[in-house]
């Protein structure tokens, strides 16, 4: 919810692709953030339609490809209408056809997932920057809000509000030339392909479902001066150029657009920011804007959010300007000169002639191909003269058999280098196949641990898929940054490591965080050298199960919503009991839920073992309902079932990427699965959703070794006021066999039993843990 006086830790203006996809990398860097959107509605239009090389690459790299579906490409693209084969080293060639709604549409929910806020119809009035936050002034559906932030990113476009608010100087030159476009349906009229007439340039495409898009651009005609043309300018400019018309079709989407050139002098301005066309405004030719809005976005994001999670380097934010606006001047250059070969007058024909000759010839095709498709993009990431450095990590398929820490490798499997780039933190990839340098290498990163992975991995060998260019087999290890650039390479370089770890990740933490393998060998208990996760544990049940499966030597994440200190007391009883623990936050039946929690437990995790591995889920956190069904309202309902078994599904779902063989799952139902409470309807039924994931995905990982299983406890001692009243306890009590209420540990100790071992053989199974309730 957000409200008049919200803090947050960025707010991002604009809901277009670079504002969404900034939005996600902030969220899995592990920021807050808010994203206004003028807008009340996402775009129909077609806009932005093309995707190269580079952004494909990156979309592989947050997992979102798949999400796209089936993309059209064409390896043949154009430069200043020029046709050029844009093919490369590299898994994704040419040019990736895809609508801008449905690329908005995409990041939009990835976004959201991962627990960005996006509010729609919000405008950005006024920013006061201070000494440590921003004041964004909104106007809102239901009237003005302010939002207090410590960094405002302008992802607002051409006319960024952003960008003016903040004084920011846009030097460059204004629009000379113009180039009208639409959208028409029912019209046929041949495709043309950049064709330069006697009059102008006339494009035509018609797409597979039915609609044309036509761009005209008539040589000696002064450009228009007033807004967004009409469909009878387009109409008219097509018959002048073609002599075709095009009248009796029906207008999609009609807009002009200019051959202005413009960069922003600075991207950052201390706490603002611009990003895509906020800080650089450019001729559309070829889908290079789009796709330099969306690399902006990418290289902003992971920096921005170690910044305001107090791990950012010095020189981290600024390196944004440096490095984007370079990228961003470079191409800005490169559409001047296609606008000049495509739009100049016919004068231009023999220049064309030339440079058309040119792109035949390999080297010259190679190095302009880099350029649109965004693959040649190399930042000055530090010394030395690999030429990976700075460059990005290419596609490899690699075997990989254990992470960090020092524990002895698990079975191979294979990953390639896009999946080891998903979780957004940095990469450190050893492949030099020795174990002392891989040994080396994971100790120098060890104070890093809870920023960047380290993988020891080998070359999956040649294949089709293999590295392509094989540019990976020239160094036995590198640092990757979360945008996917390499910030170091090396093979006994460890000096050098540290450095760059430093330079890029911030200074090492604590080395009293790091705990060594050794160091736990030495505790004692069933459950030494696991991990576990137990949600709701700051108190009940779940703070019960907490401390028992310390007390078995796991170290426990406490996983709490609100109750801060009630969790902090669980970790240190569990401490000063000689037991380990940390406590994570994140509210379960929420957005970005899943993602906040898995942030912070696998920091966590990382900080104390090197490792993400995950041995022990506990989905204990839950709510009660205790009305009747006809008083239980549907939002009481949806957040039953929100917390108390979607939660707990996208939880496992997500934990089976760290739960390795002989990994456990608990889930706590309850005993009114077996008994009736007219005054629980609905909570039994969450109850019973929750039951069912034992007993299925039981089935679906005994290949894993992993077991699944449910417990139900009768009515258990908890925080309860109830539990203060001796006549209600003695009531209570009289239902089970025993005549007493259960107490939190004696679920914790049914719990810690099937956390080990010792129940390797029971799984999707439900255990009564009622205390024999209401038996006949
Ligand atoms: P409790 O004392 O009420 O504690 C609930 C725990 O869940 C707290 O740690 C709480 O965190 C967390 N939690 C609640 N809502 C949450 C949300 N939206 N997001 C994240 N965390 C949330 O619970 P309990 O009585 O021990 O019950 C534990 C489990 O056993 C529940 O699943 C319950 O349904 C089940 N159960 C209990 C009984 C019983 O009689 N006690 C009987 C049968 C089944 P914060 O404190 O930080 O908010």
């Amino acid at each position: 919810m957000v409200a008049d006086g919200t803090k947050t830790q960025v707010v991002v203006v604009g809901a277009g692709p670079v504002g969404l996809m900034l939005a996600g990398e902030l969220r899995l860097g592990g920021a807050d953030v808010v994203v206004l959107e003028r807008r009340t509605a996402p775009t129909t239009a077609s806009r932005a339609t093309t995707l190269h090389a580079r952004t494909m690459e990156i979309l592989d790299s947050r997992g979102l490809l798949d999400r796209l579906g089936p993309v059209p490409n064409e390896v043949t693209g154009h430069f200043g209408g020029i046709p050029l084969d844009l093919s490369l080293p590299g898994r994704h060639p040419g040019q990736w056809k895809v609508p801008q709604a449905r690329t908005e549409e995409l990041l939009h929910d990835w976004a959201t997932e991962l627990g960005a806020v996006v509010l729609r119809g919000h405008e950005l009035r006024a920013l006061e920057v201070t000494a440590d936050h921003v004041l964004a002034e909104v106007a809102g559906p239901v009237g003005h809000l302010a939002l207090r932030a410590k960094y405002v990113v302008g992802c607002d476009g051409e006319d960024s509000t952003v960008r003016r608010l903040g004084g920011f100087d846009f030097p460059g030159t204004d629009a000379s030339r113009e180039l009208l476009r639409a959208d028409v349906a029912g019209i046929d009229i041949p495709d043309r392909r950049f064709e330069r007439l006697e009059r102008g340039l006339a494009i035509a495409a018609r797409r597979p479902d039915g609609v044309t898009r036509i761009m005209v651009h008539e040589f000696d005609r002064p450009r228009r001066t007033t807004g967004e043309p009409g469909f009878d300018d387009i109409v008219q400019a097509w018959r002048r150029v073609t002599d075709e018309d095009i009248s009796g079709g029906t207008p999609l989407w009609v807009n002009a657009f200019g051959d202005a050139s413009r960069q922003a002098a600075r991207y950052r301005d201390v706490r603002l920011f611009l990003a895509g066309d906020a800080a650089h405004q450019q001729m559309p030719i070829g889908g290079q804007a789009l796709n330099l809005g969306l690399q902006d976005a990418v290289n902003l994001g992971w920096k921005l959010a170690a910044q305001v999670r107090g791990r950012g380097p010095e020189g981290l934010l600024d390196s944004y300007h440096t490095e984007r606006h370079a990228v961003g001047s470079r191409t800005l250059g490169n559409i001047r000169a296609q606008a000049l070969l495509l739009l100049g007058p016919t004068e231009t024909g023999p220049v064309r002639a030339v440079v058309g000759e040119l792109l035949a010839r390999d080297g010259v095709r190679e190095h302009l191909a880099g350029m649109i498709s965004g693959l040649d993009v190399r930042y000055d990431v530090g010394p030395g003269s690999h030429p990976l450095l700075g460059a990005r990590l290419p596609y490899a398929r690699l075997l990989h058999g254990g992470e960090g820490g020092g524990e002895p490798a698990g079975e191979a499997r294979e990953m390639t280098t896009p999946e080891l780039l998903r979780t957004g933190r940095g990469l450190l990839l050893d492949l030099s196949g020795d174990p002392a340098h891989a040994d080396r290498t994971r100790a120098a990163a060890g104070p890093w641990s809870g920023l960047v992975d380290t993988v020891i991995a080998t070359h999956r060998g040649a294949g089709a898929d293999a590295t392509p260019d094989g540019a990976l087999s020239g160094t036995d290890a590198v640092l990757v940054r979360p945008d996917g650039h390499v910030a170091w390479t090396g093979s006994e370089g460890e000096p050098d490591l540290v450095t760059a770890l430093g330079r890029w990740f911030g200074a090492p933490a604590a080395p009293h965080n790091v705990m060594t393998s050794k160091k736990r060998r030495y505790d004692m208990g069933r459950l030494n050298g696991r991990t576990a996760l137990v949600t709701g544990a700051s108190r009940g049940i779940g703070r019960a199960t907490a401390v028992r499966l310390a007390q078995e030597g796991a170290l426990v994440a406490v996983h709490y919503a609100s109750g801060q200190e009630d969790a902090e007391e669980t970790v240190a009883s569990i401490e000063k009991d000689g037991g380990r623990a940390f406590a994570v936050q994140a509210e379960l039946g929420v957005p970005g839920d899943v993602h906040r929690l898995f942030v912070a437990l696998e920091n966590g995790l990382k900080e104390r073992t090197g490792s993400t591995e995950l041995n022990i889920l506990v989905n204990n956190a839950g709510v009660m309902g205790g009305a009747a069904a006809e008083d239980t309202t549907p939002e009481q309902f949806d957040r039953l079932m929100a917390v108390n078994a979607k939660a707990p599904f996208f939880i496992v779902q997500r934990a089976l990427q760290n739960i390795p063989s002989g990994g456990r799952i608990v889930n706590i139902s309850s005993g009114l699965t077996r008994f009736a409470n007219p005054q629980e309807i609905a909570y039994a039924m969450t109850k019973g959703a929750v039951e069912m994931l034992a007993l299925h995905y039981a089935k679906a990982l005994g290949p894993r070794n992993i077991t699944v299983n449910s417990v139900a406890p009768g009515i258990t001692r908890n925080g309860n006021p109830a539990f203060g009243i001796p006549e209600a306890v003695e009531q209570m009590a009289a239902m089970s066999t025993f005549n007493r209420v259960g107490e939190p540990q004696d679920i914790a100790d049914v719990v810690a039993f099937l956390a080990t071992d010792d129940a390797r053989w029971i799984t999707g199974a439900f255990i009564d843990a009622t205390g024999g309730t209401l038996l006949g």
